[in-house]
């Protein structure tokens, strides 16, 4: 063993890293971004706003007029919001506060890799229930290892990623109801579901909500996640946040973007959405493909040739997607992002060509 590495935790050097498969394509249908760009009018209103602010001076020691913006956009509390360098930059505060060794954190599997990435970081136990085998939430099994684990700190994402199934808010209630710790709801793709669980805040105070501008919000770039909880919560979670976390640029950009966002975002949303259903009932015709129902701006699907195969015949076409068969339960699955409908149509017609 090189000698340096003694001093890396054991855990930490049996994980295999995060990572991206380095392709580009032209048409990138692989990481869930929204397939328009950020529409001119928000680049232009934080460009005018940036250029009349210093640019020497640091940002806000903690960015509160965009805390107030995501407060009054969420309907909730002003004193209950942390905004952060991206929701993973939030996800890893949370266990932070909370996880150690001896700590147990129960997840949904398949799902979002970094909630198990950085609770084995942090020395503690993953517990992992499988989804049902429609890639549906276990919720009896769910409240089984609740009732029995009792673990500090319960992550799930609705939509899930990679499936994209929603829980339920009167599973989430009962959920809440029995969990001894914190249950955080990942909220990343909720634009699309249209359903959310922020009005359950009132009434747990144990529930944490996290949420990103990398997706319905078109600002991936620029790294802007945000977490909604009580005030005695977010008091203790933004002990793990580091001062300045999100530049100036970001901050703006975040706040033009709430501010604009019937106008100009909230048209891209539904057109995603019914692009994702029409993306469906057009996979699922074509022969030895069968693509499964997603309420997210993704889905995943399976064919009579191999993810891997999927995958290559695709980048030779200029289409990146996501390869996701080492992901539990999804050895003969690919992940799709929705495009734009031109992207859509040739995704399309490069599925039926491979699979004719
Ligand atoms: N949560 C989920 C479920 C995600 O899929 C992603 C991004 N792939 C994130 C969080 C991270 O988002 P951000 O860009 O805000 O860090």
């Amino acid at each position: 063993m090189i000698d340096s590495l003694r001093s890396i935790k054991n855990q930490v050097r049996a994980l295999r890293a995060y990572s991206l498969s380095p392709h580009r394509a032209s048409i990138k249908i692989n990481q869930n971004e929204n397939p328009f760009d950020a529409p001119p009018a928000i680049k232009q209103e934080t460009l005018r706003r940036l250029e009349k602010r210093k640019w020497s001076r640091y940002p806000d020691f903690i960015p509160v007029s965009l805390q107030e913006r995501l407060a009054d956009f969420s309907s909730w509390q002003r004193d209950g919001v942390i905004a952060g360098n991206g929701s993973n930059e939030l996800i890893q505060a949370l266990l932070m506060v909370t996880i150690g060794e001896g700590k147990r954190v129960l997840i949904s599997e398949p799902t979002f890799a970094l909630y198990r990435q950085v609770t084995t970081v942090l020395g503690g136990d993953l517990i992992s229930v499988p989804l049902t085998r429609e890639f549906q939430f276990d919720v009896e099994s769910l409240a089984r290892e609740i009732e029995q684990t009792k673990p500090d700190v319960v992550i799930l994402c609705s939509p899930n990623n990679p499936t994209g199934c929603v829980l339920r808010s009167e599973d989430l209630s009962r959920l809440l109801s029995i969990a001894p710790g914190l249950v955080v709801i990942d909220e990343a793709y909720h634009e699309f579901a249209q359903r959310s669980v922020v009005s359950l805040l009132n009434e747990f105070d144990r529930l944490v909500v996290l949420r990103t501008f990398s997706k319905a919000m078109a600002l991936a770039a620029l790294r802007v996640g945000y977490l909604l909880a009580s005030p005695a919560l977010v008091t203790e979670i933004r002990k793990a946040v580091l001062p300045y976390n999100l530049n100036a640029f970001s901050q703006t950009a975040a706040e033009v973007a709430i501010d604009l966002y019937e106008a100009e975002l909230l048209p891209l949303v539904r057109s995603i959405m019914s692009e994702r259903d029409r993306l469906f009932e057009e996979l699922n015709t074509i022969p030895g493909l069968s693509p499964i129902k997603s309420e997210a701006n993704f889905m995943i699907a399976k064919a009579t040739v191999g993810p891997k195969q999927i995958f290559d015949e695709l980048i030779k076409k200029d289409i990146l997607v996501r390869d996701v068969s080492s992901y539990p339960m999804l050895s003969e699955y690919f992940r799709i992002s929705v495009g734009t409908p031109q992207e859509n149509d040739l995704l399309i017609e490069a599925m039926r060509a491979i699979l004719l």
